[in-house]
């Protein structure tokens, strides 16, 4: 009974964080996040405005009237914010609330956060350095109309308020005392550790969110590469590869070896045990075949039930074993069907030397050739290019 109740929680929290990755979310679930990233760094707000409210140390440095306002508006605010936060999870079915969120959390958010930004002072470090990181991030995170819509607006309204304290039209900093405002503050040791405190959760949150959603791409990136170049059953590389491999090494004017190997009577797998049988030799195959080559040689999926190996050597005795050490370990093998039954396959290779001048295209119709010569002579055999007649 004890841990039914914590896995539930566990479960549900699960439920309502949305599946996949976070730059893949719906744009009405970023703007919940940011919402309660911004409940959160509402209540950094709250905490530093009560202390400095009621510590006596730091009351000269403090207006304390404007850091009282400051207080209630942000304790409604925090309230404002999770009430919303819950309501919205809650009623995301409904069509219009789902289509407007975004603007308006996003919106909202950037009023807040110049509010926020007037009362500590506008050119502040935090403001300043907030600003940077919250716009990089945005740019990374959510639907670029956002940014221009609503960010870029935004920033105008920031210079403005910029120009209104430099020329004294509007207070600077308001939330701190004027003797404060008019002193050395980079000098004050609560000033410059407000800034720090109330900077840290935008550098944490920001980073943070940065780490996950380029970790994310990243691993995109890598999984599509790996989607293009490999083929999806047996997870060798595909054709596709294997050609460009092949031009690459005509352009470099490098020797090589092809070996082309196909299964013996394939077909009569598929027709006497089922498809998913003949699907499950070819993955043994092409396992078999990556493990008997070297790291700088290459095994692919050349069709159907034919392999190519492109072995980095043009000693023809070498290529000889290590094709005949391949058709060796297919032969042994033994593949479970149905029934505690099991089968044996077999394999032809045909072998192909290239030099430096010779085309690929030319090399893999030799080896083919050499593949023929095994085939016509009985199969589960290796034939290389010079026995061509
Ligand atoms: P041989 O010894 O002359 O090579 O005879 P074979 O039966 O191996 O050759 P054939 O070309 O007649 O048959 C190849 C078979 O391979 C036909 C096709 O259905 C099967 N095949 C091709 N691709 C796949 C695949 O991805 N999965 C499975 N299970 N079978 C495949
Ligand atoms: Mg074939
Ligand atoms: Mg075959």
């Amino acid at each position: 009974m004890k841990l039914t109740f914590p896995q539930s929680i566990k479960a549900k929290l699960l439920n309502i964080v949305p599946q996949g990755m976070m730059m893949n979310w719906s744009a009405f679930d970023k703007s919940l996040l940011i919402l309660l990233l911004s409940g959160l760094d509402q209540i950094v707000w709250w905490i530093w405005c009560v202390y400095s409210y009621l510590t006596p140390s730091v009351q000269e440095w403090i207006n304390s009237d404007y850091m009282f306002q400051r207080i209630v508006e942000i304790s409604i605010t925090i309230v404002i914010t999770f009430v919303s936060l819950l309501g919205l999870h809650k009623y995301r079915q409904n069509r219009l609330l789902y289509q407007i969120t975004p603007m308006l959390v996003i919106s909202i958010f950037t009023i807040l956060y110049i509010h926020a930004a007037f009362s500590i002072g506008i050119t502040s470090p935090t403001t300043i350095g907030g600003y940077i990181s919250i716009v990089s991030l945005g740019f990374l995170f959510i639907e670029r109309k956002y940014i221009y819509i609503v960010i870029f607006p935004s920033t105008v309204v920031l210079l403005y308020l910029i120009y209104l304290s430099a020329t004294n039209q509007i207070d600077y900093a308001p939330v701190f005392s004027d003797q404060l405002n008019s002193s050395n503050i980079y000098k004050n040791t609560y000033w410059v550790g407000s800034m720090a405190f109330l900077y840290f959760p935008i550098f944490v949150i920001c980073t943070s969110l940065f780490e996950i959603l380029l970790n994310q791409w990243r691993n995109r990136e890598q999984e599509i590469k790996k989607i293009s170049e490999k083929d999806g059953l047996t997870n060798v590389y595909n054709r596709r590869s294997i050609s460009e491999k092949l031009s690459l090494l005509d352009k470099h004017e490098q020797s090589y070896a092809v070996v082309l190997l196909d299964l013996d009577h394939f077909k009569k797998i598929n027709d006497n045990y089922g498809h998913d049988i003949g699907d499950r030799v070819l993955r043994r195959v092409a396992s078999i075949l990556a493990q008997n080559i070297r790291y700088k040689d290459m095994v692919g999926r050349f069709g159907g039930e034919e392999f190519i190996l492109i072995l980095n050597e043009d000693d023809l005795n070498v290529v000889k074993e290590v094709a005949e050490r391949c058709r060796y370990q297919i032969e042994k093998t033994q593949i479970q069907v149905h029934n505690g039954l099991s089968i044996h396959i077999t394999a032809s290779l045909g072998i192909a030397v290239a030099n430096q001048d010779d085309s690929h295209e030319n090399i893999v119709r030799l080896a083919d050739q050499a593949l023929y010569l095994a085939k016509s002579s009985g199969r589960n055999q290796v034939r290389h290019y010079l026995e061509i007649v």
